[in-house]
């Protein structure tokens, strides 16, 4: 905690330390920071970093019981209006960055429902990391809800990315849908004729334009099933729109918000 460093900083503020990185493509870090002190959060809430006095929330990839807090990062550079991850990007193992002390964020697995339908872009899928992560390492978690018992839930992650080394996790999500036949992993790119996607052959196409045909062929009751999105703001006001005319249940949370681009 250095005040004298970070003197625009209000509020009660931690620090955390940068113990691990990982660049997957120029503009797409992984980071994994130790908190100074004790940290609790519930999967799928957001942490806030900072460095020389800039914040900014980002979701949390890792389940809470693990030691580091991972988080998956895209740099928005300079010339683009970014402020906190050009800076983030020149951060080396070591590196100390402030930490608000608290977790936040109300985009949480809803136990309610059996069937859970993860949309989201490149850096949108992190919360859904943590949601598998803890569901599978946790034979507790969720306390149970509404009579649902834990063999009845299914996971589908639907992520989308222009190209298909920005998913970020998909080495993860093909081995747990390999392992477990209630976890699904459904990636798309939306560029399949560029060459940076020349090995790819999977899905292709927007994934807010996949999700309607993906739950036809799913079958599951929509009052039973939540539909999450979270990333892009176009994808989640599109999967909004699409969803509002249905009996699905639905839930989002927005990285940025569509004035600021
Ligand atoms: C609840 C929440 C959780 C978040 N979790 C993550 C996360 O897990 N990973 C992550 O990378 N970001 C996440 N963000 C976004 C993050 O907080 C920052 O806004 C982002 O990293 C850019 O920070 P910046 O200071 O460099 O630019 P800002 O000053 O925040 O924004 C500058 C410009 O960049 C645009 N912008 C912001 N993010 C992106 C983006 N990813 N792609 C394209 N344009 C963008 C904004 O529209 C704005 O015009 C989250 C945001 C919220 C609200």
């Amino acid at each position: 905690m250095a005040d004298a460093e970070t003197p625009r900083l209000k509020g009660r503020f931690t620090s955390c330390e940068l113990v691990k990185r990982e660049e997957l493509t120029d503009d797409l870090v992984k980071f994994w920071i130790k908190p100074a002190q004790d940290y609790t959060f519930k999967p799928g809430q957001y942490c806030t970093i900072g460095v020389e006095g800039i914040e900014r929330p980002y979701s949390i990839s890792s389940s809470p019981d693990e030691e580091n807090i991972e988080l998956f990062i895209e740099i928005v550079p300079v010339e683009h209006g970014g402020h906190l991850t050009p800076l983030l990007d020149h951060q080396q193992v070591g590196a100390e960055m402030t930490l608000r002390p608290r977790a936040k964020g109300i985009f949480v697995l809803q136990p309610q429902f059996k069937h859970h339908i993860f949309v989201g872009t490149v850096t949108g899928v992190v919360p859904y990391i943590s949601m598998l992560r803890k569901f599978l390492s946790d034979p507790e978690w969720p306390a149970p809800a509404d009579g649902i018992a834990r063999e009845d839930y299914t996971f589908h992650v639907l992520e989308g990315a222009s190209y298909d080394d920005e998913f970020g996790y998909d080495e993860e999500l093909t081995e747990l849908a390999a392992e477990h036949d209630f976890i699904h992993f459904y990636p798309s790119v939306s560029r399949p004729n560029e060459e940076r996607n020349a090995n790819w052959t999977g899905a292709k196409g927007r994934i807010n334009l996949l999700v309607e045909d993906y739950l036809e062929k799913l079958g599951v009751d929509p009052k039973e099933t939540c539909v999450y999105a979270c990333g892009h703001p176009q994808m989640i006001e599109d999967v909004g729109e699409r969803m509002e005319p249905t009996d699905y249940n639905f839930i989002e949370e927005r990285f940025w918000k569509e004035e600021d681009e």
